[in-house]
């Protein structure tokens, strides 16, 4: 599998082969870049950010760790369904261990009309 590192802006062409348990990355600079080209080819994670509608505004929110790639949808989905409280602030969690994961939902931003 050949990849384009993310976790810096140098962007490494990585090339990834995984053969039964063991993985193999190439093209990397640095261990940053061999973590993600194994975790791509194993379990891909994404951090996720979205924006709710209230009745006065928008709440903007991200999840605070990356989220399996698969899940994603349906963590969009989630947002949607949020019922979030009338007085909420920037960094405030707004729900925990979303979709059974170690992982919650925080606001990031307000915008109220
Ligand atoms: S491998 Fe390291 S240097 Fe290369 S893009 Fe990834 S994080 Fe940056």
């Amino acid at each position: 599998m050949n990849l384009v590192c993310i976790m810096c802006p140098v962007g490494c062409n990585l090339k990834v082969d995984k053969n039964g348990k063991d993985v193999v990355v190439m093209g990397n600079r640095c261990p940053r870049g061999a973590e993600y080209g194994r975790n791509e080819i194993t379990c891909p994670k994404r951090m996720v950010t979205t924006v709710v509608k209230i009745n006065n505004g928008t709440v903007c929110l991200k999840t605070d760790k990356a989220i399996k790639k698969e899940l994603v949808d349906d963590c969009l989905r989630f947002t949607k369904t949020l019922k979030l409280p009338k007085k909420i602030k920037a960094g405030d969690i707004v729900a925990k261990n979303i979709l059974g994961e170690d992982v919650n939902l925080v606001t990031t931003e307000i915008n109220y009309n």
